[in-house]
């Protein structure tokens, strides 16, 4: 925000700044040459130099040389309008880097006056050097060699989108001044915090503003800014930090695995845990006891909720931030990415009361967001409705949300036991991993509609854990009426995707040879920037990838089906039956999504290898 109070300011200062620029010309041509009367201002030239009249064709009637002065000097309009045009430039630039060096943190008298020196060098040597073809250009010279310098010294302060003299700030620059182009309007789409890779923002909505007093604390918020973007952008759901003597230890949890991800150094690592709990509007002087606080942050325009948790332990201070997609929390049964098919079995399946559905997937498998999306599908003014669930990051309207901690083994199963009494119409549960509550929800089952949530990688292999877990198969299949499983899957960015023709070996054992495709789409393999495309795509901000959906198969349970599931059939059997009955996998409804050209074959593939 404070970059934009910086144009502002030198918006206004810009008009007095040419005026001066202007009076310090004039100034210096009276004083360094004697100007001829007839020239109305400044800028000179040597009185000898009579080619240099001879280069200014443009030269009007009042440029005429004066034959009467020895050292005369004639000012041709063009020389004198490329100086002032310098005088001007540097002014603006050196106003800018005034306002610059208090945004960026830096030595604002050492850098001001550095610019400022150069720009007052580079002026005089354009207006004193007689030879207006050897003065402008030094003094250009001279200026622009300190305003790089200054340039490449305030772009190690701060993150890649508010850097100065990129491709991508050319291109910004091109576009405030000519707007954009045609097929820029047409191809682009809204985009929401543009220049930065990760915006934060209040719940009010608002940009969150946070004081920077030191070098170091920019350094630290740069720091933030690089770990929570990279933690969304690999889809972690958590970020760990934790404070050590020397520097900052960095932990993703990415679908169910923890990850150590580069360590913050000092001297950004002492003022990291401050900068969060400015950001999330927390006390930063408290760095014992514990503190809870949210914040929205803006990557690739898709909006994320952050849950800081930050306390003091005797390994050091220590931040956790729970990532919470908002579009995906709020999202219903129709805007899971079920194929429609699928997405109707689903909703059969729910409308049979009592039942049981099961809805599995690997961690971070977008588990807890299907069974919230199941839950919004019914009347919760009518029925009642509770859902136990590990974290509560998403409330949905009108469902009683209890915490459960299975680790608690016997306190979790009396609270799931006295609330499955008070008779709820639905009841939900975000990952069964205890027999004995698995055996509770089997038994609330028929009378209710039970929706269980359990950790597996495929539709058969739910329902052999589950029904290990029940010690039977009988319990589960008298009532069972849908099995589900799912991952998360990226969404190409439409803007940058590039098309490709397929190799029909491929497409032949990936089931798609009579699909007759001739274009599948990737993320582009070429370096952004080329082919008069812009460096960054405004769209993706070279993620590649806008936006996740669901991947899912859902397999409704016939007679047959629930057959075999009773009498324990084995998991070979029971999966040599489903692919007969014609349901689609994991697999073969993310290669319909290649060939739709929502996504690409790798990230297909890299979402079902996700294994336990
Ligand atoms: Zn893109």
């Amino acid at each position: 925000m404070r970059h934009i109070n910086c144009k502002k300011g030198s918006r206004t200062l810009f008009p007095g700044l040419v005026l001066a620029a202007f009076v310090l010309a004039g100034a210096g041509s009276a004083w360094g040459l004697q100007a001829p009367p007839a020239a109305a201002a400044p800028a000179a030239k040597s009185a000898t130099d009579s080619a240099a009249t001879a280069a200014a064709p443009a030269a009007k009637g009042n440029e005429k040389p004066t034959p009467a002065a020895p050292r005369m000097v004639t000012v041709g309009i063009p020389n004198l309008v490329a100086v002032l045009l310098f005088a001007a430039l540097v002014f603006y630039l050196c106003n800018w880097v005034f306002l610059d060096t208090r945004f960026v943190s830096t030595d604002r008298v050492k850098w001001g006056l550095l610019v400022l020196g150069g720009g007052l060098a580079g002026l005089a040597a354009a207006i004193l050097i007689p030879v207006i073809y050897a003065g402008l250009p030094l003094g250009v010279i001279l200026f622009g060699g300190v305003s790089v310098a200054y340039a490449v010294h305030r772009n190690t302060l701060v993150t890649p989108p508010l850097r100065v003299l990129t491709g991508a700030h050319l291109v910004r620059i091109r576009r405030r001044l000519f707007g954009r182009t045609a097929t820029e309007e047409a191809e682009s789409g809204p985009v929401s915090g543009v220049g930065h890779q990760i915006l934060f923002m209040g719940l009010d909505d608002l940009p969150v503003h946070v004081e920077i007093g030191s070098p170091a604390e920019q350094l630290a918020m740069n720091e933030v800014e690089r770990v929570l973007h990279d933690a969304i952008v690999r889809r972690a759901s958590t970020v760990g930090y934790l404070a050590k003597l020397t520097r900052g230890e960095v932990k993703y949890r990415i679908s169910g695995e923890t990850y150590s991800a580069k360590d913050v150094e000092r001297p950004a690592a002492e003022h990291f845990c401050t900068i969060v709990k400015r950001i999330a509007h927390l006390d930063p002087t408290e760095t014992r006891k514990p503190q809870e606080g949210r914040v929205r942050a803006i990557v690739a325009t898709q909006p994320f909720e952050l849950r800081i948790k930050a306390a003091g332990t005797v390994k050091g201070e220590q931040i956790a931030v729970r990532i919470v997609d908002v579009i995906a929390s709020q999202l219903t049964l129709d805007q899971l990415g079920l194929a429609e098919g699928a997405q109707a079995a689903l909703k059969d399946a729910l409308g049979v009361q009592p039942g049981l559905v099961i809805l599995s997937g690997p961690p971070d498998s977008g588990l807890t967001t299907t069974i919230h999306a199941c839950l919004r599908h019914f009347d919760r003014y009518v029925n009642n409705v509770v859902v136990f669930e590990p974290h509560t990051d998403v409330e949905v309207e009108n469902v009683q949300h209890v915490l459960v901690n299975q680790e608690d083994g016997p306190v979790a199963t009396a609270e799931v036991r006295s609330r499955i009494r008070m008779e709820p119409d639905v009841v939900a549960f975000d990952a069964v991993a205890l027999p004995e509550i698995a055996a509770l929800l089997a038994e609330a089952s028929k009378e209710h509609v039970v929706l269980v949530g359990i950790r597996a990688a495929d539709v058969v292999q739910a329902i052999t854990l589950l029904t290990a877990l029940l010690g039977s198969a009988r319990a589960l299949a008298d009532r069972l009426q849908a099995v589900t499983n799912q991952r998360v899957v990226r969404l190409l960015c439409p803007d940058c995707k590039e098309a490709y023709r397929p190799n029909p070996d491929f497409l032949r054992k990936a089931n798609l040879g009579a699909a007759r495709v001739d274009t599948l789409y990737r993320p582009p393999t070429r370096p952004a920037g080329g082919g008069g495309k812009p460096e960054v795509c405004p769209k993706c901000n070279n993620e590649r990838y806008v936006g996740r959906t669901g991947l899912f198969e859902v397999m409704p349970i016939d007679p047959v089906a629930r057959e075999m599931i009773g009498r324990g059939a084995g998991a070979a059997d029971v999966r040599a039956y489903i692919r007969k009955s014609g349901l689609r996998n994991l697999q073969e409804e993310g290669l319909q999504m290649v060939v739709e050209g929502r996504t690409s074959i790798e990230e297909v593939l890299r979402a079902v290898k996700q294994a336990m």
